[in-house]
């Protein structure tokens, strides 16, 4: 039985009480859901790459939702109460953080990486929050931004190596039945921006949401570099 539709993304209930089955499905959205395109193969793409650097995170001890794929484009997860709240990290400036602020040029370093928080809450706009009003929620900031650091640092030697900068990402969390904080949702281009290293050509969303390219084309480029690399 299906338990909810995301925008991009619908989760289904399993036999196991503590396990979901997430479809990536094959659609695209951008600003809030106003303009959505339905590209073929982009749903088993986003779940390749996704599963793929799960499964480097794990390796390296990172706690993810994730367990297997048992086809293309579903996934099946641990169950977990998403903490509703989107963890940003920022290597170089681009996206909102140049829209917000003044005086930061695209590509400028961070050192060290920017880690903010958004509420996750598209009726609201998903606004920007402060550290004072994490705490006024009942979040405690430092295992988030803990965890998110060693996220950045893991994903960002894995890309090195396929020749891409990582220049931001999205991450959300979730606690499992034991209270344990796991990694969740997805990873993969449409929650981050990837850059060929070195320029500012584009792997990720931005091309959808510019209007500058084909999404899948470029996922999919991401995806048989990541299988080829060790
Ligand atoms: P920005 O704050 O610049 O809009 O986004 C920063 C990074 O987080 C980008 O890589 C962007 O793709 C990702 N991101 C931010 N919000 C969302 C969201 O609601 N959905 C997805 N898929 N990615 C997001």
């Amino acid at each position: 039985m299906k338990l909810l539709e995301g925008k991009v993304k619908t989760v289904f209930e399993t036999d196991e009480e503590d396990k979901v089955l997430i479809r990536y499905d094959d659609k695209v959205s951008a600003f809030n859901g106003e303009h959505m395109e339905y590209p073929r193969d982009k749903g088993a793409t986003c779940c390749m790459i996704s599963a793929l650097l799960f499964e480097r995170l794990e390796a390296v001890g990172i706690k993810t939702h994730y367990l297997s794929v048992p086809t293309l484009n579903t996934m099946l997860c641990r169950k977990v109460k998403i903490v509703p709240v989107e963890v940003i990290c920022r290597n170089r400036a681009a996206g909102s953080i140049i829209e917000h602020t003044e005086g930061l040029e695209e590509g400028q370093l961070f050192d060290p990486p920017i880690i903010e928080f958004f509420l996750k809450d598209d009726y609201k706009g998903d606004p920007l929050l402060t550290l004072d009003r994490l705490r006024l929620m009942g979040i405690d900031p430092e295992p988030f931004i803990l965890r998110t650091t060693s996220i950045n640092w893991e994903l960002q030697k894995i890309f090195d190596k396929i020749g891409m900068d990582l220049i931001d990402f999205k991450l959300e969390f979730g606690y499992d039945d034991r209270g344990g904080l796991n990694l969740a949702d997805e990873i993969s281009p449409d929650s981050m921006r990837l850059w060929k290293k070195g320029t500012k050509e584009r792997f990720d969303k931005d091309l959808f949401r510019k209007d500058e390219g084909d999404i899948v084309e470029a996922y999919k480029y991401i995806l048989q570099k990541l299988q080829k690399s060790v």
